[in-house]
């Protein structure tokens, strides 16, 4: 075994890192104070690559590994949980079924304008106002007109959607019952018939905007569907288990950029005579969050090594994701605590660490649905 980053890696973190530092990390108050995503940011990160994380090289990606995507979203979210958030979804949501089940021609037409950065970003619209956890209870559908898919139905809590180029729609493509009726279609959102409500008003996460979608005899090519007519399932489930790398990465980073504040105050606020560092009821809550912060990076990591490997890494990732996410609030809310009275106001970041942390054991499946996961590999 080898825990050591290789060169390229190491060379990926820290070019991330120093990006994020200057162009993400200081604006995060601000996004999150006016609710406005980052462009300035966004517009330079595709020269960097970070909004390809998934595509090869020959394909015009920056050629980075699994774990190398894992580590960008991870200094994404020590920076700033909207903007990772924002683009953790558009390579992990939108751009991986283009990526992975696309046509070429699809992929020719919608990958140039969503990677440089130049346009606008990729979105993936799968829960609908009856059905998030339960996909075979979504009502969208789906037919084919002549040579087109025509397209009604109503989608909720879409990430990007009203700054996306395009949309993956979870469709229904037949009125039978079971997992073989469901597709994906690329909805360009410029498509006639496509609305997208206002952006949600959320507890945290404010810089990257959520929506709801609606569909109303939405007419597209037929040539839109993405991958197989029928696998629409499967493709998605092997699609959320690549994003929960992503989301657990995301966690793992801002878990981190909580702990660093804590730390950092506790090492110069003083109560009786002392630093409170130096108070056994801190030093347990900084020593807990090192260790879990350790545990979840290396859940993550090899889930993501794993992936690399093209071996099945289902487990590990629901695993990583609800490891990392469960974690992520404890140490947010921990490190709020140490703060004290400080940790609760706006002039610290933590409070906000803490509330986009929150999202992070609901998006792209929940804890508990993360917990099924896990109990059917182990007791099957
Ligand atoms: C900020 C934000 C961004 C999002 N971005 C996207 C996006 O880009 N694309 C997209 O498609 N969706 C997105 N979502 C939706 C998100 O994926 C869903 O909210 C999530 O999957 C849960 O679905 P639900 O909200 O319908 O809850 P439900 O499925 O109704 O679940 C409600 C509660 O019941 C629990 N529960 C459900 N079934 C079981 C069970 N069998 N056993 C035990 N407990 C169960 C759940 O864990 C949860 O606690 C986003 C949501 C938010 C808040």
């Amino acid at each position: 075994m080898d825990f050591e980053l290789n060169s390229e890696q190491k060379m990926w973190q820290h070019t991330v890192h120093e990006f994020v530092a200057n162009e993400v990390q200081p604006m995060a108050h601000e996004v999150d104070e006016t609710a406005e995503f980052n462009w300035n940011a966004f517009r330079k990160m595709g020269a960097i690559g970070l909004l390809a994380l998934n595509l090869p090289e020959e394909a015009g990606g920056p050629g980075v590994d699994a774990l190398s995507a894992a580590i960008g979203i991870e200094e994404l979210g020590w920076g700033c949980g909207s903007t990772a958030l924002a683009i953790a979804a558009h390579n992990g949501l939108g751009l991986t079924p283009l990526i992975v089940y696309g046509s070429e021609e699809l992929k020719k037409t919608w990958l140039p304008k969503v990677i440089s950065g130049q346009g606008r970003l990729a979105s993936l619209a799968l829960t609908e106002p009856g059905a998030g956890s339960d996909l075979h209870g979504i009502m969208t559908r789906a037919e084919k007109s002549g040579n087109e898919w025509i397209i009604s139905g109503a989608k909720a809590w879409t990430t990007n959607a009203s700054i996306a180029e395009y949309i993956i729609t979870f469709v229904r493509t037949s009125t039978d019952e079971g997992r073989h009726s469901f597709s994906m279609i690329l909805v360009p959102t410029s498509t006639p018939g496509l609305r997208i409500g206002p952006p949600e008003k959320k507890m945290g996460l404010r810089g990257s905007p959520t929506s709801g979608v609606t569909y109303e005899d939405v007419r597209v090519p037929l040539g839109n569907l993405v991958g197989e007519e029928g696998l629409g399932m499967s493709q998605t489930l092997r699609t959320l288990d690549g994003g929960r790398i992503s989301i657990g990465a995301l966690s793992v980073g801002l878990a981190q950029a909580a702990f660093e504040v804590a730390v950092e105050y506790a090492m110069n606020r003083k109560t009786f005579g002392i630093p409170i560092a130096q108070h056994q009821a801190i030093q347990w809550m900084v020593a807990d969050a090192a260790t879990e912060i350790s545990a979840a990076r290396h859940l993550i990591y090899r889930a993501a090594w794993l992936k690399q490997q093209g071996r099945s890494y289902t487990l590990e990732a629901s695993q990583g994701k609800l490891f990392a996410t469960e974690m992520a609030e404890r140490v947010c809310r921990n490190a709020i605590q140490i703060l004290g009275g400080y940790g609760y106001s706006r002039e610290y970041p933590v409070e906000r660490m803490y509330r986009d942390a929150r999202l992070m054991t609901i998006g792209e499946g929940t804890s508990e649905v993360q917990r099924m996961v896990i109990a059917r590999h182990v007791l099957r």
